[in-house]
């Protein structure tokens, strides 16, 4: 018998793919004995993983006849860090919020005093969630550089002095004694937005805030590439940026004309926040701006289309919030560079999740890293 027997890993993926099953259904699917399969169902349902499908635990000693997986019976910790913006997430085994919080948070203050307030903060929002430390199954956490997934140390990264190489895994680790997953935060935006429709095969994000950034989806598994490097567009070279140089090191980045940042220098106010209140102003000087902007978005994101073929292009992030000055300015270029055959049913649009994509991705990684058994 070289081939591998189905273990009860496999058959949780069954139930929480295709909803209620019964013992028999498992049987004809797996191809495994009826025996073995009630031996790994119970074992499921001993450690709180499935439950019988009409919810009768034991109704009259009649046995439940179908079982489907409990989504209720672990919690995830889900962190999404930004530059100056925490937001902080406790969900549920389908990825479902049931208590978050955001706040003011500085992550040029070092790891040490971050993640510091993290571990200290995730206990806190347990209780409104009517769950427990010890229910906890992971933490997934985002940041807002480049991030070796294997190990969960960041990379070099200029907003985030302090950070390169460190052991964020086992700083969290340690102090809330559960398994720690890290990865970039466009990445798990992507992953967020891809959970809201998992039938697309190949996606798109692009995070349009105070900088540029990419997430790619292909074959539904998020692309990384072999320095988790993959997708950072803000430093592809534009004609439009030609000349200015870039908080990289870089001259001419698309960043340097069409980030937050840069749009804001411009235009001579704070952030990108201010930038967006500007164009829905109805500000000639930002419109001129934005516009443009989207315009370089597209150039760069038109030759990325051609490369991934994508069914879908979300654009999220602060600057996203400017809406039609930018995104037509990104429609057209894309229109006009890409190769037309991966246009034909192309969808660009706006992010489902919004704000959430972040905390709903981090989660999404733990869940699939707890269940994977
Ligand atoms: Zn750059």
């Amino acid at each position: 018998m070289a081939t591998e027997t189905p273990g009860a890993g496999a058959l949780l993926a069954l139930l929480r793919e295709e909803g209620a099953l019964t013992r028999a259904e498992l049987a004809t699917v797996t191809g495994l004995a009826r025996s073995t399969i009630s031996l790994r169902l119970d074992a499921l349902a001993g450690a709180g993983w499935i439950m019988p499908a009409d919810g009768a635990v034991s109704s009259g000693g009649r046995p439940a006849t179908a079982f489907v997986f409990n989504p209720a019976a672990r919690v995830v910790l889900a962190a999404d860090l930004g530059a100056t913006h925490a937001r902080l997430a406790v969900t549920d085994l389908d990825g479902r919020i049931l208590a978050e919080r955001t706040d003011d948070l500085r992550i040029g203050d070092g790891p040490e005093k971050v993640l510091g307030w993290l571990s200290g903060e995730f206990p806190n929002l347990l209780g409104p969630a009517g769950r427990r430390l010890d229910e906890v199954c992971g933490l997934g956490l985002g940041l807002p550089g480049q991030v070796d997934h294997g190990s969960g140390r960041p990379g070099p990264e200029a907003k985030m002095p302090g950070w390169e190489g460190f052991d964020v895994p086992g700083l969290l680790g340690e102090r809330l004694n559960v398994p720690v997953l890290v990865d970039n935060d466009v990445n798990i935006m992507a992953v967020g937005e891809h959970s809201t429709d998992p039938q697309v095969e190949h996606l798109i994000l692009v995070k349009l805030g105070t900088g540029i950034g990419s997430g790619i989806i292909t074959g539904r598994r998020l692309h990384r590439g072999a320095r988790a490097a993959a997708g950072d567009v803000g430093h592809i070279p534009v004609a439009a940026a030609q000349g200015l140089p870039c908080a990289c090191g870089k001259i001419g980045c698309l960043e340097s004309v069409a980030g937050g940042a840069a749009l804001a220098a411009r235009l001579g106010v704070a952030d990108t926040r201010e930038v967006v209140g500007l164009v829905l102003d109805g500000r000639p000087d930002a419109l001129r701006l934005v516009g443009a902007a989207g315009r370089a978005i597209g150039e760069v994101l038109g030759t990325l289309v051609t490369f991934v073929n994508p069914s879908e292009v979300v654009i999220a992030g602060d600057l996203a919030e400017a809406g039609e000055p930018l995104l037509s300015g990104i429609r057209e270029r894309i229109g006009a560079v890409a190769v037309p055959r991966t246009t034909e049913h192309l969808a660009v649009r706006a992010s489902h999740l919004g704000d959430r994509a972040g905390v709903t991705g981090a989660a999404r990684l733990v869940i699939e890293h707890a269940l994977a058994f």
